[in-house]
């Protein structure tokens, strides 16, 4: 549960996660703030404090404030945590997710009414009309596709030249994580896949997915590739890949994965 708490005291405690449009503001050190709130010496009051939850003991806030533009060098995607371990990096994708759920929903998407943050849990809701929101969560799979020792892997069309990762998507409304992974595959290259199984799942505040990984067996079909997504796409030998997630990502981890079951 979140607590929020709007009147913080100038000798408050914690690890402080300024954040402002999807960045994280880091001190000279590079790292998260850690100390008074005061030493924060912010420019402007933040807009709005949320607690997060701890880090290394101490209490973790979020503050949102569009005004304390320091040395640009300062502000980092969340993108640059994943080096830094799991927890920071979790506690990064909560403060970016937090901030864009409260932009997003300052106004009711039902009748236009202005809504207010309920005390008690994370949540914005309209005295009008009565519509509640919680924050929003898109799932997303990513299937790690392997025939005797060689893996699927695709370029999509964000990716620069030669940087080529495993196959990702959208779960659609009313699909299962089985489903998506099996639509997604045939959708973007053309490709028949059996056996999933499961493999893990990891926040990916880019800007609210959770990735959840399979790993699955080819199962037919020649790889056509879908002209708005995929830029191109080929079996690797896993002994012999080309630049691929590195494996902070999940996507790295399955990778990995695959070469371990091939013994490679
Ligand atoms: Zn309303």
């Amino acid at each position: 549960m979140i607590k929020h708490s709007m009147a913080l005291k100038a000798n408050q405690h914690g690890t402080w996660l300024v954040v402002n449009r999807g960045r994280i503001w880091l001190n000279a050190e590079r790292s998260l703030p850690n100390g008074a709130f005061d030493d924060l010496a912010l420019s402007a009051e933040p807009e709005q404090i949320c607690w997060l939850g701890k880090l290394a003991g101490h209490d973790a806030y979020l503050l949102i404030n569009h005004d304390h533009i320091a040395d640009e060098t300062q502000w980092v995607s969340p993108r640059e945590l994943l080096a830094e371990g799991e927890e920071i990096f979790q506690l990064a994708a909560r403060a970016v997710q937090v901030a864009l759920f409260l932009q997003t929903h300052r106004f009711c998407g039902q009748c236009g009414s202005a809504m207010h943050l309920v005390h008690w849990e994370l949540a914005m809701l309209c005295s009008k009309c009565g519509h509640r929101c919680y924050p929003r969560i898109a799932p997303c799979v990513l299937v790690g596709i392997i025939k005797d020792d060689k893996v699927l892997l695709a370029r999509s069309n964000r990716h620069r030249p030669g940087f080529f990762s495993i196959l990702a998507g959208f779960v659609e409304s009313a699909e299962t994580l089985e489903q998506a992974a099996v639509r997604e595959v045939k959708e973007e290259v053309g490709v028949d896949i059996c056996n999933l199984r499961y493999v893990g799942s990891q926040p990916w505040p880019f800007p609210h997915s959770l990735m959840t990984g399979f790993i699955a067996d080819y199962a037919g079909g020649d790889i056509v590739c879908q002209p708005q997504e995929i830029e191109e796409a080929h079996w690797f030998s896993l002994d012999a890949l080309p630049e691929v997630p590195p494996l902070e990502t999940l996507s790295g981890q399955i990778i990995h994965q695959l070469q371990q079951i091939a013994g490679k």
